[in-house]
């Protein structure tokens, strides 16, 4: 499962984004309201966690501008501000729950918990797409009955292709989901990345391969039976 972690405290986004990937959840952390703006309307979530005070564009602003360009994710707010006018406008502009900080972190699984089972979605352990299965614990990548280790970069790359799989992917993307926002990675590194997955690909003779467009990404292309 993919979720989009709004938060501007880094201490309490690298906190909450802890807990959630040690449930093998995906997470992806941004820190203004902007930013939470281009990545929910450019990724699938199955869930936004949203902070109210946020710079540039506060939690109100993206859940509106969310909800009217019509991306129905289930959205959790977060606030330091408890008051009951708060939650109020909060849930009138589209949000699903509300959780008031500090929480703890049993309260913020529980509602995660609650609000995802709502869409159907479950915590799945791999990722499968047309012939492909990615084990999210063990980052073995199957297809039929070969099966190929993936290294820990090479795991991350995979899972934002396959988590996105009709979408085309940007190489500043990979770098930000796989690498982190802060790092240093270049579009060398998602090229060298990109081509041990393609060897790795056709190794397990999968219909499935990573398509170069040019001057904008990838896509993973699917051949017909
Ligand atoms: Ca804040």
């Amino acid at each position: 499962m993919n979720i989009l972690l709004v938060e501007d405290e880094r201490a309490l986004s690298n906190a909450v984004k802890k807990i959630l990937e040690q449930k093998g959840w995906y997470v992806d952390a941004v820190y203004d309201g902007a930013a939470a703006v281009d990545y929910a309307e450019g990724m699938e979530y199955q869930l936004i966690i949203l902070d109210v005070m946020l710079p540039r564009l506060d939690g109100f602003e993206v859940l509106r501008t969310l909800r009217n360009d019509g991306v129905h994710t289930p959205i959790l707010m977060l606030t330091a501000r408890s008051t009951v006018p708060d939650k109020v406008a909060g849930l009138n502009a589209g949000a699903d729950d509300y959780m008031t900080k500090p929480f703890d972190t049993e309260e913020l699984l529980a509602r995660v918990g609650a609000l995802t089972r709502r869409t159907g979605e479950v915590v799945l352990d791999k990722i499968d797409y047309e012939d492909l299965s990615l084990n999210v614990k063990s980052a073995a990548l199957r297809c039929g009955d070969e099966s190929v280790q993936l290294s820990r970069k090479e795991f991350d790359v995979m899972k934002v292709f396959l988590y996105n799989p009709t979408m085309t992917i940007t190489k500043d993307t990979l770098i930000t989901n796989a690498w982190g926002i802060d790092s240093e990675a270049t579009d060398n590194n998602v090229e060298v990345y990109v081509s041990f997955l393609r060897k790795k690909l056709r190794y397990l003779r999968s219909r499935v391969s990573i398509r170069t467009i040019q001057r904008i990404g990838y896509r993973l292309e699917v051949e017909a039976c």
